[in-house]
């Protein structure tokens, strides 16, 4: 099984990184593919350059065994739309191997407005990653989209290439790109809430003052 965790990381910091580790672990993934989207379709655009959170996201998971920086949404031109990210994935991976979409729970509230959700579960599995500050608590419309696709176990996944939904514990961090981009931009440190590797590399570019 092969995982996908899509995000602005602007920066990427450890409530990405450890609740991926967490997933590639529970799940028993070969890989994790980190793919940082280029034009944000649901929120403002970021703050620092696609070459420069690439170059942040190499230097969080340099010399973690099986997380892969993925740089497609980046090579492709206009909105990043999760549902074209997973047919090129596909495309490279084949229909048979189980993928597996990690997302944030914040994100899987609104994930009914994402653009074909449905088809979106024809292409992988959402593993649903619990956040700090993100209700448990789940719309009526995503109930509904939910029941008859939720397995409670990680083999579950495997045993079909897409279209199951699980609920994953991870390690709770609270911490998001804003508090870290607030905190430099307060003089403050953040160091601790990402890796020291991509701290130099904000330095060194003078990232979010
Ligand atoms: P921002 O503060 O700029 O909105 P963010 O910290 O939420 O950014 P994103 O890059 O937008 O980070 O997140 C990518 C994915 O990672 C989303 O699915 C999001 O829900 C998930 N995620 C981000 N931070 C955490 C965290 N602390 N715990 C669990 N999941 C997280």
């Amino acid at each position: 099984m092969i995982g996908v965790l899509g995000g602005t990381f602007d920066p990427i910091h450890s409530g990405h990184l450890r609740p991926a580790l967490d997933c590639f672990q529970a799940l028993g993934l070969e890989e994790i593919r980190l793919v940082p989207l280029n034009v944000a379709v649901h929120r403002a655009p970021p703050v620092a350059s696609s070459a420069q959170r690439l170059a942040m996201l190499e230097a969080a998971i340099a010399g973690q065994p099986g997380f892969v920086a993925d740089p497609r949404e980046l090579e492709r031109p206009g909105g990043s739309y999760t549902y074209d990210t997973l047919i090129s994935l596909r495309a490279e991976l084949g229909g048979e191997r189980p993928l597996c979409l990690l997302i944030g729970a914040d994100a899987f509230a609104g994930f009914l407005g994402w653009h074909r959700p449905a088809d979106i579960l024809g292409l992988a599995h959402l593993v649903v990653m619990r956040r700090p500050g993100a209700s448990e608590a789940l719309d009526p419309a995503l109930e509904s989209f939910c029941s008859g696709r939720l397995r409670g176990r990680a083999g579950d996944l495997a045993e079909t290439p897409a279209g199951r939904i699980l609920f994953q514990s991870v390690t709770q961090i609270d911490v998001s790109a804003t508090r870290v981009r607030e905190l430099i931009r307060r003089g403050l440190s953040p160091r601790w809430l990402l890796p020291d590797a991509v701290i130099s590399i904000i330095a060194a570019e003078g990232l979010y003052r």
